[in-house]
């Protein structure tokens, strides 16, 4: 198994998972064309579109791909009417398959109610390491707003990737680790993981790499919404040291909507958090690849894309992907 970063619109990437017979799956197919290129470079065949969640940016490609290549659409069975091109629904515990590769499907619900996680379980001997497509659910460094779950939903689904085994890589729907990483900084200052994450992500966006692929033992590590029982986190949020997971994990996602806009938590409203940030500066980011991770080549499936841009994207950090869809018209 291969799999191959297709950077898409702004900030987003698709993925394509690469079998050994020719053929590939497309997750989160955002645009047609720049898959349909990343297919013909690899020379492989499309076998499946497997989409984590109905937000416009990662489903943008799937009819046009769907109708051209007869392939069927995966995607969880909620969003049957929301999710274009959906022809197989599928629930926590399913198992898809497709070009040969087999995922276990998470019902991970909290950005969306209908999010889903695809795992596919590493080969023997590569030291456990499988990946994990988290979509907007679990970004390096970060997760996803909570536009229709709750905060015990979203701490709920992301304890259940940490089941995974550590050595899993992450494989998530947007470019987003540094700005992340500055927030979980500004939480947890004296996290030198985080300092080193910070210094290897700056890195790798100055050869132009990704930053994606990180395992989940370095998130456990590093990933503040994965930190919810962090002393330092709860001294810095004001979350008592008694106080639930769940109530801390609030606070963060709380904070996190505070330092990047200013306002607004994406659902972690009404905890009483305050902290004293500002809104985070300008940071530029582009999505594109190179050869990154241990137990699976990641890497460019094209040029740079010329970008799409929404006002929001650039200004705003983290979460820019919220008011990006939310300006969008095709978004509900
Ligand atoms: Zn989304």
């Amino acid at each position: 198994m291969r799999v191959v970063a297709v950077p898409c619109l702004s900030d987003n990437y698709a993925y394509l998972i690469v079998g050994d017979a020719g053929e590939a799956i497309v997750v989160d197919a955002s645009e047609a064309s720049p898959v349909r290129e990343a297919l013909r470079r690899e020379g492989v065949r499309l076998a499946a579109i497997w989409s984590t969640h109905h937000h416009w940016d990662h489903v943008g490609g799937n009819e046009e791909l769907a109708r051209e290549l007869s392939v069927e659409v995966v995607g969880h069975t909620s969003d049957k009417r929301r999710l274009p091109g959906l022809t197989r629904g599928i629930d926590a515990g399913d198992t898809v398959r497709a070009a040969g590769i087999e995922a276990r499907c998470l019902h991970v619900p909290g950005h969306t109610l209908g999010a889903v996680a695809y795992y596919v379980e590493g080969a023997s001997g590569a030291g456990g390491g499988g990946a994990v497509f988290t979509g907007d659910t679990l970004f390096c460094a970060g997760c996803g707003r909570l536009f229709e779950g709750t905060p015990a939903q979203m701490h709920a689904s992301l304890t259940s990737l940490t089941k995974l085994p550590g050595g899993t890589r992450v494989y998530c729907g947007h470019e987003y680790t540094e700005n992340n990483l500055r927030f979980a900084a500004h939480v947890e200052p004296s996290n030198a993981d985080v300092t080193r994450a910070r210094e290897r992500a700056a890195a790798a966006r100055a050869r132009g790499e990704p930053t994606i692929g990180t395992t989940l033992d370095e998130e456990r590590r590093t990933n503040p919404f994965l930190r919810a029982d962090s002393a330092e986190i709860r001294t810095t949020l004001g979350v008592p040291a008694g106080a639930d997971d769940v109530i801390a994990f609030a606070a963060i996602r709380s904070a996190n909507g505070v330092y990047f806009w200013g306002g607004g938590g994406g659902g972690g409203g009404g905890v009483g958090v305050v902290v004293g940030v500002g809104v985070g500066g300008r940071v530029s980011r582009r999505a594109t690849a190179g050869p990154h991770g241990a137990t699976h080549v990641v890497r460019n499936a094209g040029p740079p894309r010329s970008r799409v841009r929404a006002p929001a994207v650039d200004a705003l950090g983290t979460d820019c992907h919220a008011r990006s869809i939310a300006s969008h018209a095709r978004h509900p």
